[in-house]
């Protein structure tokens, strides 16, 4: 009876979800069958904001040419415009002015929050909490659409194992299980289960693919990967967001073995349209089908543009190739109309599930915009995932939580006052300096001495598009006071690190340890008061053994977000017993690079007693801080692991006790070793979590169940396999013990 129902309701469900879909076919059809080539070519281009469409209508030059383009159906979708008045505007021309009237679909890097300013992506994961790290995306979500926008650039998943690529502070880290949960979640975040309700917007699995693998971790640069990581490690990420039902795709500025992701037929066409069955559409990265040129793959852009579209770039971002090239290449019949009618129906549906053909200003309600960014609750939810991002690394003798009453603290380092760099690298929806500063967050507690030296100070400003962007690398004048202040304290509290626009794109460095004269200064103060608590905000793993050897207590705050400094005092003063674990391998030196926790055994893993095994002959081989570490103000016991086996389903139990003397929160990880494989595996790989709150004393059994999905792996044809063999099941903690 109960499951004729089920099969009643689910029928129903798929009967009319198949009735939605045919009158969607039917409409995109039917528009279809009136737009001319070039109106279906608009659709296709995306031209980035060009002048404050509410103000006079330009009257020469290029923002000219794209206000006619746009009056013209030659434009499908704007980028950086933002503003329900200005979005309003430019819709109106698109709606009103064009032949067909069909809007235009606005994008924006919505990275991670947009007025309010969330962590980091790479600090998000650090939480490995998939429910905040979702409902981080839906307050960005709703704040951007409250603003006109209806499209984020957004999810990046690219996998990084090289923290030289100033990126890695936009993706998940290193794991491309973990990966795939967070992309799903942040697609869930920003896509809602309706993407057609007015605080959804559609998002964007990017960069399609393997951009995160930059030769020497120098943005743009080639990739060269082989078939077995491209497999297991690069795409898992994208599969998931495809299945998550993403709505769009973006592709990627680099080359893959030869061939630019953006004219590659191989990932678009084999993979993500066939194999994955992606309905959705795929946009260039920012002028990368015209960047096909300086890759030697393309001649001209009349070359570059056939190559993008027959391999599946559907909408050319700011290359302008598509509207000036894609016309001759159908007339000449170098490029088949079918083509184009394949991505036009892509974006033209990518519209419909957004309801714009329903109302093109659904996202353009001027009170819903002052209402929900003028709306400082989301603040509570930014302070939330900011505690949670938190990973203490080191806490020798538990020099931390610090007392709230009855000490002299100095805060040293130019971040430690800034508001600006808290905010991170993508946050052009918010204003300028302000985030908490560690600063501000700190003088929340009273009873204790608070005092203040920059020491080193920030330079060159911060401006998101210079070039040089550095912590002071000469200026020693601020030196002497803070040594001097750190004399006369109890504890101090060093905040160091990079600045909100030293990690990102364009971002790479070479020297990964503390940029400028802050190590310098580490070391000065270190001389007169080792009770040192040195708080990091940065972008990217950093290379910090002489701090690990030396400090008491090192706490990785990344960038924060909004609440930055709140969060981060409420973690030194113990009201908020962190929990987070890192993501990203950390490296004792830039030589050991690329270093992950998920890599192969060679056939010499050593050691041994001659030097001819994998090993280094001046460093060791395991990193700073592994994968999975991160700390607690208290402790847990792990004991009991029961490995049950029934048909192709194994269950794992773990029995964890907080065996501290305070409540926490605890990353229950476990990991697999396939010990024989017909291509060879890992010598550890996540496949199950479990953040599980404990009262203090509290015992508490953790069940995982790993099944065919968590145990094989892809061959290097791309299929999945399931290889019978043994096993070997890791569950517990990766912690560095001080
Ligand atoms: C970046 C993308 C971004 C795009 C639009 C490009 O430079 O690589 O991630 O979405 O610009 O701003």
């Amino acid at each position: 009876m109960r499951t004729s129902l089920i099969f009643l309701i689910t029928m129903s469900l798929i009967n009319a979800l198949t009735a939605q879909n045919s009158e969607k076919n039917e409409f995109i059809s039917a528009l279809m069958s009136e737009m001319t080539l070039d109106e279906k070519i608009g659709q296709m281009n995306q031209y980035t904001g060009f002048y404050d469409p509410t103000g006079p209508i330009p009257t020469d030059g290029d923002a000219k040419t794209k206000y006619d383009h746009i009056k013209k159906g030659m434009v499908g979708s704007v980028l950086n415009v933002r503003g329900t008045k200005d979005v309003r505007a430019l819709q109106e021309i698109a709606v009103t002015q064009s032949r067909l009237g069909i809007p235009l679909i606005f994008g924006f890097d919505v990275i991670h929050g947009y007025k309010t300013i969330m962590p980091i992506p790479l600090a998000e994961a650090a939480s490995w909490d998939l429910e905040s790290i979702e409902m981080s995306a839906r307050i960005a979500a709703d704040e951007a659409t409250a603003s006109g926008l209806n499209w984020t650039f957004a999810p990046m998943m690219d996998v990084g194992r090289d923290p030289r690529w100033g990126r890695v502070m936009e993706g998940a880290g290193e794991d491309p299980y973990l990966g795939s949960l967070i992309a799903e979640a942040r697609v869930r975040g920003f896509q809602g289960t309706d993407m057609s309700e007015e605080n959804t917007m559609a998002a964007c699995a990017k960069h399609f693919a393997a951009y995160g693998f930059a030769e020497s971790g120098r943005d743009y640069n080639t990739t060269d990967i082989g078939l077995s990581t491209l497999h297991n490690i690069v795409l898992p990420p994208f599969k998931a967001a495809a299945e998550a039902g993403v709505a769009t795709f973006m592709n990627s500025f680099n080359e893959l073995n030869g061939i630019p992701a953006t004219g590659d037929i191989f990932l678009q066409r084999s993979i993500l349209k066939g194999k994955w069955n992606f309905q959705g559409f795929v946009v260039s990265d920012w002028g990368s089908i015209g960047e096909m040129i300086p890759h030697g793959f393309a001649e001209d852009g009349a070359q570059a543009a056939e190559i993008a579209v027959n391999a599946g770039s559907d909408m050319d971002m700011e290359s302008h190739l598509y509207i000036h090239q894609l016309n001759k290449l159908v007339q000449s019949g170098t490029v088949d109309l079918s083509v184009i009618d394949e991505a036009v129906k892509r974006i033209l549906g990518v519209k419909y599930d957004l309801g714009l053909f329903h109302d093109p200003y659904k996202y353009c309600n001027e009170e819903r915009e002052a209402e929900v960014l003028n709306n400082t609750s989301s603040m509570a939810q930014s302070l939330d995932i900011a505690r949670k991002s938190i990973v203490l690394l080191k806490n020798k003798n538990d020099i931390l939580p610090l007392k709230k009453s009855g000490n002299h603290i100095a805060v040293i380092g130019a971040l430690g006052n800034d508001k600006n760099s808290p905010l991170g690298s993508w946050r052009f929806g918010s204003v300028d300096n302000s985030a908490v500063s560690v600063v501000e967050g700190m003088s929340q507690y009273q009873y204790n001495n608070l005092s203040y030296e920059e020491g080193i100070a920030l330079v060159n400003g911060e401006t998101s598009f210079a070039n040089e962007l550095d912590i002071n690398t000469s200026d020693r004048t601020g030196l002497k006071e803070a040594v001097e202040l750190a004399g006369k304290a109890d504890y101090v509290v060093m905040v160091l690190g990079e600045h909100g626009y030293q990690s990102g794109e364009g971002r790479s460095r070479t020297d990964i340890g503390l940029p400028g004269l802050q190590q310098e200064l580490l070391e000065k103060v270190f001389e007169v008061n080792s009770n040192i608590i040195l708080v990091l905000m940065n972008g990217r793993p950093l290379t910090l053994e002489w701090a690990d050897q030396n400090i008491p207590a090192i706490v990785e705050t990344w960038h924060l977000g909004s609440q930055s400094g709140t969060a981060i005092a409420e973690v030194l003063y113990g009201d908020y017993n962190p929990s987070g674990k890192l993501t990203m391998t950390f490296p004792r030196n830039v030589g050991q690079i690329p270093i992950y926790y998920n890599c192969k055994n060679t056939g010499r893993p050593g050691p041994q007693s001659q030097v001819f095994w994998s090993h280094y002959t001046d460093q060791t081989n395991d990193p700073l801080y592994v994968f999975g570490h991160g700390l607690s103000y208290t402790t847990f016991e792990y004991q009991n692991l029961n490995i049950e086996v029934d048909g192709n389903t194994v269950i794992a139990k773990v029995t964890v006790k907080n065996s501290g003397n305070r409540s926490g929160e605890e990353v229950i990880q476990l990991y697999i070793h396939d010990k024989v494989a017909s291509v060879t595996r890992p010598i550890k790989e996540l496949k199950g979590f479990s953040k599980v709150s404990f009262s203090q004393g509290e015992t508490k059994v953790i069940e995982f169940v790993l099944s065919e999905k968590e145990l094989g792996f892809y061959n290097n044809e791309g299929d999945y396999v399931v290889e019978p063999g043994a096993f070997e099941l890791i569950v517990g903690e990766a912690r560095k013990v001080n």
